[in-house]
């Protein structure tokens, strides 16, 4: 406890002593940029999927699970703005970034009109305690809260909990895989969602193993809706 509080009261003076510089491209910061440039702003790959059309993360949960409608709002790629932006929120304390990317995508969100009045929960991904106190934050904790808001809805992150502090398997058969991983999460507090509107909330959707997991898991409680979103998507290739 004391040494994460030290490292956030080292993290606080850094922010004051050094100048802001862009997590994209470390450029200086001018007044009235805020994380980003405007070049990395304008550079940054929207995906411009939504949930009114049918869009490649729909297509990763055919056939995995019943999922009403999914979409991510940027795509991820190794050495980009956006993989920057993700390692800052995980790594490097900078929790503010997810508040940033939560408030853009909520104000887009807010004008799609297939989610328009729908969501009643917005629930995030969990983290395992041992590595939220780690960490000191959920990383998709505040990009949830923000989506939440703009989209007139609640946000609930005691309701599915992370019982196991082990990664998700992804190179095992998807029958495997879901068996070795059904134990991972657990439900709590499960009254109120009971035949609600959830939008489920992650980082990055890569083969959607978690994201599927975490559904799979809310879809026991009796005739919930799973929405999913997150912050970026890795391209199919
Ligand atoms: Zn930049």
């Amino acid at each position: 406890m004391f040494l994460s509080n030290l490292t956030k009261i080292l993290n606080d003076i850094n922010t004051v002593l050094l100048p802001k510089v862009c997590f994209g491209c470390n450029a200086h910061l001018y007044r009235g940029e805020h994380q980003l440039c405007t070049v990395c702003r304008n550079d940054i790959p929207f995906t411009e999927y939504s949930f009114n059309v049918e869009n490649p993360v729909d297509r990763i949960f055919y056939g995995r699970i019943a999922v009403k409608k999914a979409s991510s709002f940027l795509f991820y790629r190794e050495n980009s703005i956006v993989q920057r932006l993700i390692h800052h929120l995980k790594y490097k304390n900078q929790e503010q970034l997810g508040i940033f990317l939560g408030d853009w995508y909520g104000q887009l969100l807010k004008e799609d009109l297939a989610l328009k009045q729908k969501i009643d929960f917005v629930i995030p991904v969990p983290l395992h305690r041992k590595k939220l106190k780690k960490r000191g934050y959920n990383q998709v904790a505040a990009f949830a809260q923000k989506l939440a808001l703009h989209l007139d809805a609640n946000y609930r992150s005691d309701v599915l909990v992370k019982t196991a502090n082990t990664k998700t398997q992804t190179k095992k058969s998807r029958i495997g895989r879901w068996q070795s991983n059904k134990d991972l999460y657990v439900l709590a507090n499960t009254e109120k969602i009971k035949g609600k509107n959830i939008l489920l909330v992650d980082d990055v959707i890569t083969t959607g193993a978690t994201m599927e997991i975490c559904a799979n898991t809310l879809l026991q409680v009796p005739e919930v809706t799973i929405y999913i979103a997150s912050m970026a998507v890795v391209p199919l290739t």
